[in-house]
């Protein structure tokens, strides 16, 4: 008979993403930015405790490689440092309303390259395409595609994270794996 798999079985697969992911009282402002934008009948709000900026997508990878992502994360240091988030969008390619930056900080595309470089260095797939900071309000809306100012909404970032993404008929359930603190001396990633 073959071994019973257990959650931690290292044959098994996970879906999984670095992310930042904000304060509950950062969080709330945004889901509050987002609330009013729900029109159309397909249009979906992402739930408060779901709302996050994604660092880098990994994808499926088998548990027993979850140690090496953590490894990872322990490696690099987020410089501590402030997102000032104050306009929001929406992308025709995928209606997703989102809430960006207009004068967003160097430090998260550097450190977001610098995640990314590490990650391929490791032999993760991952994707090249360019990086948008940016945390998803809304699925299918209608919202116009022109940015439009808002409130401005400040995090400051102290933390980056491991998540595990289970796609859920209601939508993604995520799960914080590992965390690591920003490092308020550190002005640049370093590894
Ligand atoms: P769902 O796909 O169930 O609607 P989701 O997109 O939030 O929900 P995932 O697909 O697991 O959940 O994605 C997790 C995070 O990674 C999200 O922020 C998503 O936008 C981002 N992401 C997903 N696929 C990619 C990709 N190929 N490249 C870059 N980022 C991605
Ligand atoms: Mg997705």
């Amino acid at each position: 008979m073959a071994p019973a798999r257990t959650a931690e079985s290292s044959d098994q697969s996970l879906r999984v993403f670095f992310a930042l992911w904000p304060p509950p009282d950062v969080a709330r402002r945004l889901h509050q930015i987002g609330r009013p934008l729900k029109q159309g009948p397909a249009a979906r709000s992402m739930r408060l405790d779901t709302l996050h900026l994604t660092l880098a997508f990994v994808g499926e990878v088998e548990a027993g490689r979850l140690d090496a992502l953590k490894a990872i994360g322990a490696a690099i240091r987020l410089p501590s440092f402030e997102l000032r988030l104050d306009f929001i969008d929406r992308w025709p390619h995928n209606d997703i309303a989102w809430v960006g930056c207009s004068e967003p900080s160097a430090v998260l595309p550097e450190f977001a390259a610098t995640l990314r470089d590490a990650l391929s260095a490791q032999g993760f797939p991952v994707e090249r395409r360019g990086f948008t900071p940016h945390l998803t309000l809304l699925r299918k809306s209608e919202l116009p595609s022109a940015r439009q100012a808002v409130t401005p909404v400040v995090w400051p970032v102290t933390e980056f994270v491991l998540v595990r993404s289970r796609r859920m008929a209601h939508g993604a359930n995520y799960e914080v794996l590992a965390r690591w603190p920003s490092d308020p001396a550190a002005v640049a990633p370093v590894r």
